[in-house]
């Protein structure tokens, strides 16, 4: 289905006033490659998008936009395993609720991402103390040009922090269908983030646990449906041992984790809330007031509000920490994906 001059408001969670050539709602990987070849004829770029909830469209798109929307959902059972295959176009939170519904745990600490599965590989998302990497069994994915599905496991999909192939090798012309979960009937809760330390762990169930993972959540973070908004806009920055310890020594205070490589991530909500930005404002966008990591369309922003925003912020952070922030929300320009870290420098 495709139809001219297209507004995309409703198809990126920060509610920009953007449209695009066309948009494609495609729900089989067949539906896709059409789609994808009628943006070739048309001689157009062309994005896949879910919902929308890790993009910036930096104005319209000239192209056109095909919304995966693959659905489908399919359970087998082994002695000490679950494996679910998932039509990319499911809706990653719903998956995560049908799931506990039918006694499968795993998931329970990921509820309330917004988001489709199928996006949900491409930045290996991740909340309280788990990441999209420990329950991937596999990621199918459509190569347009030769129109050929291929499976990577989870070792092919090199995931990291926020990061995979799918934002590397794989980000042209690569496109996800379908993602495999293979989740443990053996259930180890993962209690070690915020509230959930609060839980027992002797009595705790899974239920208890994505309850407390929504209250948290609904508690801190903007519901996009209300507030325009992408979550972390900003990655939590990895900064050198040797920095880390310079940076102690003048704030004692500071939220700091030690990595396995020896890097030190920082909480780039902290940096940016030590720069007093919370509540400040660049036309329609402002920093949220209980989170300064997410930036906000308060009020009919434009993107050169939202980028203006983030370059100040990013700036502000720099001069008095020497960390540089990086988004990490992918920023879409009118031809395709632009270098957001080039974009707001
Ligand atoms: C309120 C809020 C809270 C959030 N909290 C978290 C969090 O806790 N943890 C976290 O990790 N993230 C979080 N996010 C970010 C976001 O939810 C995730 O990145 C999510 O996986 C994006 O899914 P989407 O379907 O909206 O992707 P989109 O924004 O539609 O797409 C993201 C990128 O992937 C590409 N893409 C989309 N679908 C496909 C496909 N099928 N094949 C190939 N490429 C594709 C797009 O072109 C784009 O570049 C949050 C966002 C919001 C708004």
């Amino acid at each position: 289905m495709s139809s001219p001059h297209t507004s995309l408001k409703v198809f990126n969670t920060l509610g920009l006033e953007v449209s695009a050539q066309a948009l494609y709602i495609a729900d089989t990987p067949e539906a896709i490659m059409s789609a994808w070849q009628a943006t070739q004829q048309a001689n157009q770029p062309f994005i896949v998008l879910g919902e929308g909830s890790n993009v910036l469209f930096l104005g319209d798109f000239d192209g056109g936009v095909i919304i995966n929307a693959i659905k489908g959902i399919s359970l087998e059972e082994e002695a000490e395993s679950w494996h679910l295959h998932i039509g990319a176009g499911e809706n990653w939170h719903e998956l995560v609720e049908h799931t506990l519904k039918k006694g499968i745990t795993g998931l329970e600490n990921l509820a309330l991402i917004p988001g489709k599965a199928g996006s949900a590989p491409i930045q290996n998302i991740g909340a309280y103390g788990v990441e999209f990497k420990d329950i991937c069994h596999y990621v199918d994915v459509l190569h347009l040009p030769t129109q050929k599905i291929s499976r990577l496991d989870r070792e092919a999909c090199q995931f990291g922090y926020r990061d995979s192939i799918f934002k590397h090798e794989m980000k042209d012309n690569h496109v996800i269908v379908a993602v495999g979960l293979r989740l443990a009937k053996q259930w180890k809760p993962v209690l070690n983030y915020g509230d959930l330390a609060k839980l027992n762990p002797a009595t705790v169930c899974a239920w208890d646990v994505f309850n407390a993972v929504c209250q948290m959540r609904q508690s801190k973070l903007p519901d996009p449906r209300v507030t325009g908004n992408v979550g972390s806009f900003f990655k939590n920055p990895l900064i050198t041992l040797e920095l880390a310890n310079e940076l102690l020594e003048a704030w004692p205070g500071m939220p700091h984790y030690p990595q396995a490589n020896g890097d030190v991530k920082l909480a780039a909500g902290w940096l940016i809330d030590q720069c007093h930005l919370k509540g400040y404002q660049v036309g329609g966008a402002a920093v949220h007031r209980q989170q300064a990591l997410v930036l906000i369309n308060e009020n009919h922003a434009t993107p050169k509000d939202i980028v203006a925003l983030a370059h100040e912020v990013r700036n502000h952070v720099g001069e008095k920490f020497n960390v540089w922030l990086e988004p990490e929300v992918r920023f879409i320009g009118a031809q395709g994906e632009r270098n957001a870290v080039e974009v707001i420098s």
